[in-house]
């Protein structure tokens, strides 16, 4: 669940990226998806490949893919590998397994969550490894943007597939669901110790400058933070007024989205002691007295 995404067009719904991967797209476009969620076949050399993610359940999606293995040759994956439980990554879990009764389903679990989606799913850890001809993922467990949230390292390739950590369009947004800035800037900041060629993310395409892409997520946030603190020296404020002010550029059908991500940045900074938030509703935020030194130094260990 990406935001503010910008239009991409042209993006074609099936791609065959190196000799190992290959991207199908899961057909859902939309502000919040860009061109649609990306699912990777990985290990397609030869033996069986294995599926990261399942697209959200949309029924072309099923064909394009039966499609594609058809066109390239590519044997029917054996193990399917989710990034996390939002319905864009894992809505096509059940159609595949229909499709595939043997289809193993591996992910980081997140109990009252999964349970929407009844399919024997394995549980992945920090550190597990999944091999294959051609292909060693390790999962890489990633949390902030949701808590379940595994990113893979392909050690061939040196590259990262990142779900919605990292996105090829937009940025990322910080649910209030599950999600938690705190976590996700110390996310960031492991992917920075990373050896990374490329990113393969959720929505997007391939990105070949990975480390750059990572400084400019955590630069990105840092400046929401600074607008955030901005807005507060001038006074009480809600998430709605902070929102129409430093998103005003952006279309009111995003707002919703970024409105979560300004809340999380408040949490945040609420926990740090530079903020405070009344009970109203919407509850009222200020900056405490330590705030506005925090400001003058705006970032500063967030
Ligand atoms: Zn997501």
């Amino acid at each position: 669940m990406p935001d503010l995404l910008t239009d991409v067009h042209d993006f074609p719904p099936t791609a065959i990226l190196t000799d190992r991967v290959h991207r199908v797209l899961g057909l859902n476009p939309s502000a919040f998806t860009g061109p649609g969620t990306n699912t990777y076949l990985v290990g397609v050399g030869g033996g069986e490949p294995v599926l990261i993610d399942t697209g959200a359940g949309v029924p072309a999606y099923l064909e394009l893919f039966q499609r594609h293995l058809g066109e390239t040759g590519v044997s029917v994956p054996r193990r399917c590998l989710l990034t996390h439980v939002h319905p864009d990554h894992i809505g096509g879990v059940a159609g595949l397994r229909e499709l595939y009764p043997e289809l193993e389903v591996y992910k980081h679990p997140w109990p009252g969550k999964d349970e929407r989606f009844p399919v024997p799913m394995r549980p992945l850890a920090d550190g597990d490894t999944i091999e294959g001809e051609g292909y060693t993922l390790r999962a890489v467990h990633t949390p902030g943007h949701a808590q379940d949230h595994l990113c893979y390292y392909l050690e061939e390739e040196r590259a990262l597939f990142t779900g919605d950590v990292i996105l090829g369009v937009g940025t990322t947004v910080i649910p209030l669901d599950g999600g938690d800035l705190g976590d996700y800037l110390d996310t960031l900041r492991r992917l920075q110790t990373l050896d990374l060629a490329r990113i393969y993310p959720g929505h997007g395409p391939p990105i070949d400058a990975p480390q750059e892409k990572i400084a400019e997520y955590l630069e990105h946030r840092l400046m929401r933070e600074a607008q955030i603190v901005e807005e507060l020296q001038s006074g009480v404020k809600t998430v709605p007024e902070i929102v129409a002010s430093i998103y005003r550029s952006y279309p009111a059908h995003l707002h919703g989205a970024a409105g979560q991500s300004v809340f999380s940045h408040l949490l945040k900074l609420e926990r740090e002691g530079r903020v405070s938030g009344d009970e109203g509703d919407p509850p009222r935020f200020q900056l405490t007295d330590g705030g506005d030194g925090g400001a003058r130094n705006a970032g500063r260990g967030a």
